[in-house]
């Protein structure tokens, strides 16, 4: 696919421009005549068709950010002063926390709820409960959350809220389709940071929009264009060509994580792993049942354990250090490498816990995981 970089199109004669303006309200999925790169153009539209057939959907929209797919998928149930609330669960990327209360809340004045899991483990009885009381318009959940990696029942979530009426948006990040595909379960939205496992190279930053109802399509289309949501050709280009390789780093990703875990489970100055594939973690079940044994996704957080949080948060430290010249602290995920963020300094009061870090596995040889874990976990004062 060519990068097509050009920001206008050329056009035959006047008719012919009439006929593209004219056309373009309608919002094909693929336009009949491309205009303005700001509106539709034809490289984005070529790596939009590799993520539909890694979503299995009807059609995706690219956005320049993670970020910007999550405003495009929930302005577009604003109408006005919406008088249904909406509910996002607790456990959501930090960001999309700061849009909730900065944008939504603060600028759009949205009625807006919350709905937090009981321990670590969403109760669907609470759930309905709250979703009789507030009749929301759209409920809003991450598949696998973050840092906790708490999994979502997704399917029966949908199905609740499909019974009421409700619209499903799912960000579908860390579980990626390979483990759920959330449309086939009949939710309205999934969107992504492309920025993570679909590019995969931590070198380009984009978000996408997936679905199969066309009206939600025509007005994701709308939205993007009239607030600049773009991906830029260039991005999209190399995300055409890395997404070529997710359905072989997403599972080695996960099968090393799957394998780091019960390591790092196994290692007397860590007080607790949580990785759902671990039958430790309170969502192992809802994660087998839902993923298939197709693995439990590529993220781990760990905590070591200490006689009060001074110990715990010099083992973190020290273990950190001892690791630096090979794994790096990196504060995303989905990269090549193994990379490592400490939780308590980027989550503050939300996750106290001062020896947490969080792991994002790349899909190096296990082998040469395991042998830098070991050694710097071997480094670290019993
Ligand atoms: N959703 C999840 C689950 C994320 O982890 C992130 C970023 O880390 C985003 C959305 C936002 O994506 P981006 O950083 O590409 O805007």
């Amino acid at each position: 696919m060519p990068i097509y970089r050009d920001s206008g199109f050329p056009l035959s004669n006047a008719e012919q421009m009439g006929e593209a303006f004219a056309l373009e309200p309608l919002h094909k999925r693929e336009p009949d005549h491309y205009i303005y790169s700001r509106y539709r153009n034809p490289t984005v539209v070529a790596a939009e068709e590799e993520i539909m057939k890694a979503e299995g959907c009807k059609w995706a929209l690219l956005t320049q950010s993670g970020m910007a797919a999550v405003d495009v998928a929930v302005s577009i149930f604003q109408r006005g002063s919406a008088t249904r609330p909406w509910l996002f669960f607790t456990e959501i990327y930090g960001g999309t926390i700061s849009f909730l209360d900065s944008v939504l809340i603060a600028r759009r004045g949205i009625k807006l709820e919350r709905f937090a899991p009981s321990g670590q483990k969403y109760d669907l009885k609470k759930l309905e409960i709250l979703l009789m009381k507030l009749k929301p318009e759209l409920v809003y959940f991450e598949t696998i959350s973050n840092p906790m990696l708490i999994v979502a029942d997704g399917p029966a979530v949908i199905k609740l809220c499909k019974s009421l009426g409700i619209k499903t948006i799912i960000d579908n990040t860390f579980a990626t389709p390979i483990l759920w595909k959330p449309l086939e379960s009949g939710a309205d939205l999934v969107i992504h940071s492309a920025t993570k496992y679909f590019s995969g190279h931590g070198n380009l930053t984009a978000g996408v929009i997936c679905g199969n109802d066309e009206e939600l399509m025509r007005e994701a289309i709308a939205y993007r264009k009239f607030v600049g949501h773009m991906i830029s050709p260039d991005d999209a280009y190399r995300l055409n060509t890395q997404i070529l390789t997710f359905g072989l780093r997403f599972p080695q990703q996960c099968s090393n994580a799957l394998k780091l875990a019960r390591l790092l489970d196994s290692n007397s100055l860590i007080e607790k792993v949580w990785y759902p594939g671990l039958e430790t973690h309170e969502t192992h079940q809802t994660a087998k049942e839902l993923f298939e044994s197709k693995g439990y996704g590529a993220m781990v957080t760990f905590s070591f354990g200490g006689s009060g949080n001074d110990e715990k948060r010099s083992r973190r430290d020290d273990f950190i250090e001892n690791i630096s010249d090979k794994i790096h602290l990196v504060p995303t995920l989905g990269d090549p490498h193994t990379i490592i963020m400490p939780v308590e300094p980027v989550w503050g009061h939300k996750y106290p816990d001062p020896g947490m870090i969080r792991v994002s596995v790349g899909f190096e040889p296990f082998e040469e995981l395991v042998s830098t874990v070991t050694a710097a976990l071997k480094r670290l004062k019993k």
